[in-house]
This record gives C-alpha cells, sequence and structure tokens, in this order.
C-alpha cells in the first residue's frame, strides 16, 4: 500500500487547482452512464483531505439519477477534476480524478476497485 501524501492536480486550463491527501488506496472506475462517458479514474476522500486553492467560482454543477453527487466541472475547459457527495453515513466526501493530478498515479485498470454504478 502507498503512503499517505499529498498530491496536486488541476482541471485542463488550470482554473481549478486542487491537493488531495490520499494513500491511492481506493482507486475505482465506474460503469455508470456518466462515468463511462468520462472515463476518470477515482479516488475518494473525506473532504478534510481536499483543499480547493482556485476554481471555485469557476465551476459548473450537474446533477443527475440520485442528484446526491455534486459533479462539478470547469466552465472553461470542462474538465470534471473532483466531485462532492457523501458516504453514505453522513460524511462528506470528495471523488478525485486521479487523472488530473499534476504527477498522475499509474493506473492498472485490471486490478482497480470496478463500481457498479450502472446498476445502483
Ligand atoms: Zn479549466
Amino acid at each position: 500500500m502507498s503512503q499517505m501524501r499529498d498530491y496536486t492536480g488541476q482541471c485542463h486550463c488550470g482554473a481549478v487547482r486542487f491537493t488531495a491527501t490520499t494513500d491511492l488506496s481506493g482507486l475505482a472506475d465506474c460503469n455508470c452512464s456518466r462515468c463511462r462517458r468520462l472515463g476518470w479514474i477515482m479516488q475518494s476522500v473525506p473532504a478534510s483531505q481536499f483543499k480547493l486553492h482556485s476554481g471555485e467560482d469557476n465551476l459548473t454543477l450537474y446533477h443527475f439519477n440520485t442528484e446526491n453527487i455534486d459533479h462539478l466541472f470547469c466552465k472553461t475547459c470542462g474538465i470534471e477534476s473532483f466531485a462532492r457527495g457523501s458516504d453514505g453515513k453522513g460524511n462528506e466526501m470528495v471523488m478525485v480524478n486521479v487523472n488530473c493530478f499534476d504527477q498522475p498515479p499509474p493506473v492498472d485498470r485490471n486490478t482497480i476497485k470496478h463500481w457498479d454504478g450502472a446498476n445502483f
């Protein structure tokens, strides 16, 4: 297992910049109607381990299905670098798009988790 460390990242144009603290132990993709189009790799972190440095006012909100997740994407470049939601126990979580890290981790799609979002 990797060590807990800080990862900086951004959207494509750089308006949205963030730091996420994670050990990358929960890398996942998802087959729901949105995620399969987006193709992102997620890592969920507690909201306290995510810091948005810039771009809050440049984010557009998208809701679908149960509307429990705030899908936020940059209104300039269209990249969703993170989403906000809850873990179902009332804890605020952030789903970070690790492909948006400045130094993205190597991802083996055969070993990461696969969320069956299509059947939620
Ligand atoms: Zn952008």
